[in-house]
């Protein structure tokens, strides 16, 4: 135990003291902001980004019969939507459908799939009066199917959520990251100059603030022109 510590000691002894300036303590402050805000981030997303999708559960096609005048209703495949109809009067092409909401970026944190609906088209010389018939046979199809859904299922990822929150962290910071690199790399650059100037100003023994040419009055130590110090030393940049 005493020879880890003593170890740890040695490697702080002799390792360079890291000096964390104005910049990164705000990329820090940022790192925490983006953790803190990126649960609203997703929230907003799952408000904002949403896609609209519509799947056909099933086609039928609905007829009255010639002899009878029952009225009946079939389920076609979808492959056989184009083809001819085999009976005897045609009278619409029902489709059921249902409709979901997918919401939140880049990953799906909440889906709504809504209640089943029949998508009805009469067919050319069907009286439109026949719609309720039509609509009547094709419900007692699709009910026996057992594919229709009369409430609406709603459903939040909680996975998707923590990882689009993981997601929008890492992005946030990365953000707050590329707006300081070239400000941190202006300041530098400026200082870096300031400091260039000044030190060749006094290599000359003129007053490093006003460049008065102060050889006559390097002992008293202060610029009679502007009444800077003759020897301040340079900030470190
Ligand atoms: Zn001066």
């Amino acid at each position: 135990m005493r020879r880890v510590l003593s170890f740890f000691r040695e490697i702080d002894r002799t390792s360079r003291a890291v000096r964390r300036d104005g910049f990164d303590r705000a990329r820090s402050v940022a790192f925490v902001l983006a953790f803190i805000a990126s649960p609203f981030v997703v929230w907003e997303m799952q408000e904002r980004v949403v896609v609209r999708e519509r799947q056909d559960l099933m086609f039928i096609r609905v007829f009255r019969m010639s002899e009878s005048g029952e009225v009946k209703a079939q389920r076609v495949d979808a492959d056989d939507l184009n083809g001819p109809w085999a009976v005897f009067m045609p009278m619409a092409e029902v489709t059921l459908v249902e409709r979901s909401e997918w919401r939140g970026w880049p990953l799906t944190t909440a889906h709504t799939f809504e209640p089943t609906e029949l998508d009805v088209r009469l067919v050319a010389g069907c009286p439109p009066q026949e719609l309720g018939q039509v609509k009547l046979a094709a419900s007692r199809l699709v009910e026996r199917s057992g594919l229709s859904s009369a409430a609406a299922v709603s459903q939040t990822h909680v996975a998707a959520w923590i990882f689009s929150a993981g997601i929008w962290w890492m992005l946030l910071s990365l953000a707050a990251a590329m707006v300081l690199v070239p400000i941190k790399l202006v300041v530098t650059l400026s200082r870096r100059t300031r400091n260039a100037v000044r030190q060749s100003r006094i290599d000359r023994c003129h007053c490093p603030n006003c460049d008065y040419d102060a050889k006559q009055s390097i002992l008293m130590g202060r610029c009679p022109e502007c009444g800077s110090e003759l020897y301040e030393r340079p900030d470190r940049s």
